[in-house]
């Protein structure tokens, strides 16, 4: 299989994120992807490969321009306004309540602020998502690495993996949050729906919830979206991601949300996984786009699953044996040791090799 990365994630380098408001080591770090590219480098049977430029339109096609605007210019702007800190995070976020009462048409109409810590509230969802100098570039190249495993697989490939950092699948079309600022699985699969005229189905199994993808095809009957996740009663998203929420207008019964229990091991966690898969299957479609996060892993920091390097393997192998062609993209994971050895242990499965001893 080829693996596509980019050296270009290492400028989104932040040091600190915040955790109810108190700074804590980040996790989304550059040695997440170091970490995954040296097992799959040392593998010796994947491939690797750098990404092709795709330019703004793709993610444009996805995504509020005033989000991309903001996303690309926020660390000047940082500077500019003199914040004088390591990283940008906001404070101030315009939750629903304070609209409450008021006409739709006068709430789209806010302006966006200018002081940029009203921004990043604007079109963020929280504040454990630090901006720094490197982000925007980081976050073009992810987009970048995601269409490029597309590219491959619409060329022929069964299945290519994108080593995509910063993750995306939190990303709204008008939101950053959660480690995302563009939505590399939503850009890939709304590319993949335009040159092929045919359905995508977004297959997630990132331990959180993506609400992001999820928002961005609410309303849409051609892309189908499935997703395992904590339930987010207990994790993050929080708000988002419940059975009930099935998608609306054309996009009603498009969207198939399965929260997971606390501590759910392979068993349980794998039964959930054939049940989406069944459900992707009732749709016609020949291209798969996976959201592979491996903070289900049962050591993760953040993610309370309990999923192993075994289960791993059997999943890529379950998801490989639908028949469809798959492109994969990396979303979270954070044990960062075992994040090498799991990505290693999916991608073997679902080439059909087996599990490997560790090195
Ligand atoms: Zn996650």
């Amino acid at each position: 299989m080829k693996v596509v990365h980019s050296d270009r994630h290492r400028g989104h380098a932040p040091t600190v994120e915040t955790y109810l408001g108190v700074p804590v080591p980040a996790c989304e770090v550059p040695a997440r992807a170091e970490a995954i590219l040296a097992a799959l480098g040392g593998d010796g049977g994947f491939e690797l490969v750098g990404p092709a430029e795709h330019g703004l339109d793709p993610i444009l096609a996805v995504h509020d321009p005033g989000l991309v605007r903001f996303v690309e210019e926020a660390w000047a702007e940082a500077e500019r306004q003199g914040i004088g800190r390591d990283f940008l995070v906001a404070d101030t976020y315009p939750t629903r309540a304070m609209f409450q009462g008021m006409s739709d048409g006068l709430v789209a109409a806010r302006p966006e602020p200018r002081a940029i810590g009203g921004r990043t509230g604007w079109w963020g969802l929280d504040s454990s998502n630090p901006i720094v100098a490197g982000t925007a570039d980081a976050a073009r190249s992810s987009v970048d690495v995601a269409l490029t495993a597309a590219d491959l697989v619409l060329g022929g490939e069964t299945a290519a993996y994108g080593l995509c950092r910063p993750p995306g699948h939190h990303a709204a079309a008008a939101m950053a949050g959660g480690y995302c600022f563009f939505n590399n699985a939503a850009i890939a699969a709304q590319a993949i729906t335009e040159r092929t005229g045919e359905r995508v189905a977004i297959l997630d199994v990132d331990v959180h919830h993506g609400n992001g993808t999820q928002q961005i095809f609410w309303r849409r009957g051609d892309v189908r979206y499935a997703s395992l996740h904590a339930d987010p009663i207990r994790l993050y998203p929080f708000f988002l991601g419940h059975g009930d929420e099935v998608g609306e207008g054309p996009g009603r019964g498009h969207n198939r949300n399965l929260p997971q229990p606390l501590r759910a091991d392979d068993a349980t966690y794998l039964a959930d996984l054939d049940r989406a898969l069944d459900w992707i299957a009732e749709a016609p479609g020949s291209v798969v786009v996976v959201s592979l996060g491996f903070d289900t892993f049962e050591h993760d920091p953040i993610g309370d699953l309990g999923l192993t390097t075994a289960g791993y393997h059997e999943m890529g192998r379950r998801v490989a044996a639908l028949g469809r062609r798959l492109v994969i993209l990396q979303e979270g994971g954070y044990h960062v040791g075992a994040l090498g050895e799991n990505a290693r242990a999916w991608l073997r499965g679902a080439e059909g090799r087996p599990p490997a001893a560790l090195a």
